[in-house]
């Protein structure tokens, strides 16, 4: 056996120096088997941004650990974890409350694809980090932390690891401090982690619903947040109206039913979904749950603004604003697929493939706007822990470190993208833009890449909790474990098994599928994986 093993190893070296093993598809081709590789990259870039002590447990990025682990200590709350907001180091209530908002109701309305494509398990254990953070910061029934940082952590370029000093400015809503958006976003993200997370751990599941009740209590206090000018919400209420719709879901208490018809009385705009505009968002869940007219009504007039009417480059991303435009097409995407779960409408499927496919580098530059897919993309990301150098002598330097699955802010109505770390409308990345991609990529993997269909994840064992002893992650991952999430089981078949016979334009993927390096992906590579079965490392 290892006479065999080391004869296939070396071919498999004679081979690589001879020429490339693996043919990267055309960037304008997406294939639908490509689909649950950006998915599971789109999800990956969050490890990249996540703030604590914690931070190197279950981490896919080796060059990320512990940063910034004083937080809140100068008012003596633990405010430690949670995540950065975009290539930045501050946390910012309203981004994460988007985001895991997002990635949350992503799960719950596809989780098969996130079972069928294997990542399950790496999504609860993201969005409990969320939701971890969330619960730091209580103080009590009435009090609550959302914002660390001051608006001078713009002035570092380095690595989070590495940035000095306490960061002393917090803000918090109270009585006296109202911020409902924020309240809004957070309980909605919290009761969407009571329906995904009940069946692994009722206790947890619990509390995320006990606070989700507090803090729409909170939020009935209307106010928007404080973020220092960086995001200025225009209003809380559509984000009340989406933890009122989830909360419903859960109690069925008509009371929210009641909330939601005063609250989303204003009329709608054609905006998309965004860390300012959750309204298009809760109506889709509130048509849903209720079969309310209205709502729905809105819901398809918005679309149909989205795939016909407005603004788009001469190859077809859709426009709604000039600042991380991508943001917006992903999160139309999403939308898109959801409505096309209720409607069949084939050409709302379309038109996320369109938007998503785009994305990809079905492009007129040819190149992917999300990091590491295909053969290009941009290498001047704005994130301070990919680039890598300390000082702002070096900041134009391309990325020391390969931000994997992050989107960037994207090209302009010609097309065009600016690969310059300073251009930050294009070439920024963020939690929330991510959000929306991850959730369309969900639904781009369920309808058009034939995920295996495999019984959902073993939820009786609970993710990974944040321990006291992070684990040492290095670069190195064994080949068996193709998803790369430190253990060898199922969901390595699974993931290979969407990969047989083909390659792909991800090298390091097709290196990972081919098990036994053998220049092939096939059953082989399932039997490799067999003999590692139950591995952990
Ligand atoms: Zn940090």
């Amino acid at each position: 056996m290892k006479k065999i093993l080391a004869a296939a190893l070396t071919s498999a070296m004679i081979f690589s120096s001879v020429a490339a093993p693996f043919v990267s598809v055309s960037a304008a081709s997406i294939s639908s088997s490509d689909y649950p590789v950006a998915f599971k990259d789109a999800l990956w870039f969050y490890d990249a941004n996540k703030c604590g002590k914690d931070v190197a447990v279950d981490n896919v990025f080796s060059w990320r650990s512990a940063c910034h682990t004083s937080d809140g200590s100068f008012v003596g709350q633990d405010l430690t974890g949670g995540f950065h907001d975009c290539g930045d180091h501050i946390k910012f209530g309203i981004t994460n409350g988007y985001a895991a908002s997002i990635l949350g109701w992503s799960m719950y309305e596809f989780k098969d694809a996130y079972d069928g494509a294997g990542l399950t398990k790496k999504a609860l254990s993201t969005l409990k980090y969320f939701t971890d953070f969330f619960m730091k910061c209580r103080v009590s029934a009435t009090k609550y932390y959302y914002h660390v940082g001051a608006p001078s952590d713009h002035d570092y370029w380095g690595p989070p690891e590495k940035q000095p000093g306490d960061r002393e400015k917090v803000y918090y809503v109270d009585a006296s401090h109202p911020a409902s958006d924020v309240c809004g976003e957070y309980s909605g993200a919290l009761s969407l982690m009571y329906l995904n997370y009940k069946s692994v751990d009722s206790t947890y599941a619990n509390k995320c619903l006990e606070m989700a009740k507090e803090l729409y209590a909170l939020g009935k206090n209307k106010g928007t947040c404080s973020a220092d000018g960086f995001y200025t919400s225009s209003s809380g209420d559509d984000d009340m109206a989406w933890a009122a719709i989830w909360l419903y879901i859960i109690e069925k208490n008509d009371s929210y039913l009641n909330d939601i018809n005063s609250l989303l009385s204003q009329p709608y705009t054609n905006w998309g979904i965004c860390w300012n505009d959750m309204k298009i968002a809760a109506s889709y869940v509130i048509g849903e749950a209720t079969g309310q007219t209205k709502y729905k009504d809105a819901v398809a007039q918005n679309l149909t603004y989205w795939v016909n009417s407005i603004p788009r480059s001469p190859g077809g991303m859709r426009i709604l604003s000039d600042w991380g435009t991508l943001r917006y097409s992903a999160a139309a995407a999403m939308l898109a697929l959801l409505q096309y779960k209720q409607t069949k409408d084939e050409s709302l499927k379309s038109f996320a493939k369109s938007q998503i496919d785009y994305i990809l580098g079905a492009n007129p530059a040819n190149m992917s706007y999300m990091i590491g897919f295909g053969s290009k993309w941009p290498q001047h990301p704005h994130h301070r822990a990919a680039q890598g150098t300390m000082g702002w002598t070096d900041w134009k330097l391309p990325a020391k470190n390969t931000l994997t699955g992050a989107l960037v802010g994207g090209p302009d109505a010609s097309d065009v993208y600016t690969d310059q770390v300073d251009k930050y409308q294009a070439s920024e990345v963020g939690i929330d833009y991510n959000a929306g991609l991850v959730a369309a990529l969900a639904g781009m993997s369920k309808y058009y890449s034939n995920l295996p269909s495999v019984q959902p994840t073993n939820t009786s064992q609970p993710s990974p909790t944040a321990t006291n002893t992070p684990v040492k992650v290095t670069s190195a991952f064994i080949r068996e474990d193709v998803n790369k999430d430190r253990a060898v089981n199922m969901a390595d078949v699974v993931a290979l098994a969407v990969k047989f016979n083909r390659t792909t334009a991800d090298a390091q993927y097709d290196a990972n599928c081919d098990v036994n390096s053998d220049g092939s992906i096939n059953m082989s590579d399932v039997m490799a994986i067999a003999l590692k079965f139950n591995y952990t490392y």
